[in-house]
């Protein structure tokens, strides 16, 4: 492919941050620039879209990341529309089976006051004690709960692939350019970003680069001498069989921090490693030990049917962790204001990923927010101590 001399704008990492900002742009009827995706293995194999889970929810306990969530449903819904090209419209195959936050008594303030903003904000969340959780949910022990949080309308999970993949499809039918190379080099002439080197050799001129590399991008960041706090975690999915047939299980989030779902005829389970034992990770070998010291006990005490299960398989795949504070980093750098970053989803970029896509599509044409103010997302919290405080990442 022959490449330009130079781009309005360069995108590093084609996942699903990446392609659905080059969409945003490529829809904008404001925008005419050239854009081009780099990303160095459109297998996609290791990035963190398609190991991810899908989810979405709007039980968030800030008012940015639910209206994130809010949007990215009504984006979900249009999908089949906006992301059709040619007539074919992509299957984002979403299951409206619902959230389920519970609870200790130690937890319940907390989830209380998380479900009173998320109202606040339009999110339709029920609020359920004890005896409507049974009632409710008769496969689940409620023992030691004392509340629990359901969404039934709006929350659930999608194919990850199936979205990065129609935002990528669309966003080529709409002018964006994607090679399969690798920004190994950032030159900065004069405070702003003048251009890229690619691994295959050769420089390209940029008006903008946007940081879009997932748990790489630290260490993307950090070509052009930025310190971005963001790092690949590893998290591990088991992959289980139940002997005893279930109804349809909502995602289910026991106060130990496990998560379970139904994954097609099977169940899928996964929990954060303590934090002493959740370095920078460089390797995708699933960490086992966790399934018996944690996982397995916290799933056989909440879901009795959970007792006996077989586990057929596990995956690992890197979160694109913000050690700062767990929330995304969006927008330009304060100094190299040619840099932008949509960076440290931490476990919810799926569902932020239309909302992320169209802020960063806005800085670039518009230089601000238009649709959703996101500045309290910006880098310059992070120099400044002003963390966010997330409570829901799972
Ligand atoms: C196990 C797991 C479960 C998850 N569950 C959920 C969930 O339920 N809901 C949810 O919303 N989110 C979830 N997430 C988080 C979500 O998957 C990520 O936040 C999101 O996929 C990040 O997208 P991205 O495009 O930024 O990163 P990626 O998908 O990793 O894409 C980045 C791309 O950049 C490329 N790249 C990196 N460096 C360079 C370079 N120098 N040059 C060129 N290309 C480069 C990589 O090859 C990669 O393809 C989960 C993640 C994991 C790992």
């Amino acid at each position: 492919m022959t490449l330009r001399a130079h781009y309005d704008v360069v995108i590093a990492g084609g996942g699903v941050m990446g392609s659905a900002i080059a969409y945003f742009l490529g829809a904008n009827p404001d925008f005419d620039g050239s854009v081009l995706v780099v990303e160095r293995d459109p297998s996609y194999a290791d990035c963190a879209t398609t190991r991810s889970w899908g989810g979405i929810r709007q039980q968030f306990s800030t008012p940015e990341n639910v209206r994130m969530s809010l949007f990215a449903v009504e984006f979900i819904r249009s999908a089949a529309e906006a992301l059709a090209v040619e007539g074919e419209a992509p299957d984002l195959t979403f299951r409206e089976q619902g959230y389920l936050f519970l609870a200790s008594t130690a937890g319940q303030a907390v989830l209380e006051g998380n479900v009173a903003l998320q109202h606040s904000l339009g999110a339709e969340v029920l609020l359920l004690d004890p005896d409507a959780l049974a009632s409710r949910f008769p496969w689940l022990n409620t023992a030691g709960i004392a509340a629990g949080a359901f969404g039934a309308r709006n929350e659930g999970w999608i194919d990850p692939s199936a979205l990065l993949h129609a935002f990528r499809r669309k966003a080529r039918a709409l002018g964006a350019t994607y090679v399969h190379d690798e920004v190994t080099g950032i030159d900065t002439v004069r405070g702003r970003v003048a251009g890229v080197r690619l691994g295959a050799g050769g420089t390209l001129g940029c008006g903008a680069l946007v940081n879009a590399a997932g748990p790489q991008a630290g260490a993307l960041a950090a070509l052009a001498g930025l310190d971005l706090p963001v790092r690949p975690r590893k998290r591990t999915t088991f992959v289980f069989d139940c002997r005893e047939p279930l109804p349809p299980l909502p995602l289910t989030i026991d106060p130990s921090g496990v998560a379970v779902r139904p994954e097609g005829g099977q169940y899928i389970a996964i929990v954060s490693p303590p934090g002493d034992r959740d370095p920078d990770s460089a390797d995708l070998e699933p960490d086992h030990g966790l399934f018996e010291e944690i996982v397995w006990p916290a799933l056989a005490e909440r879901v009795p049917a959970f007792g006996a299960i077989k586990v057929t398989g596990a995956w690992a795949g890197h979160y694109d962790y913000n050690t700062f504070d767990q929330n995304a980093v969006l927008g330009p750098h304060p100094v190299l204001g040619n840099v932008l970053f949509c960076n440290g989803f931490s476990g919810h970029g799926i569902q932020q990923s239309p909302a992320a896509g169209r802020a960063l599509a806005e800085l670039i044409v518009y230089g601000r927010y238009v649709t959703l103010d996101l500045s309290t997302l910006s880098f310059e919290r992070i120099p400044a101590g002003l963390a966010i405080r997330e409570v829901n990442v799972v």
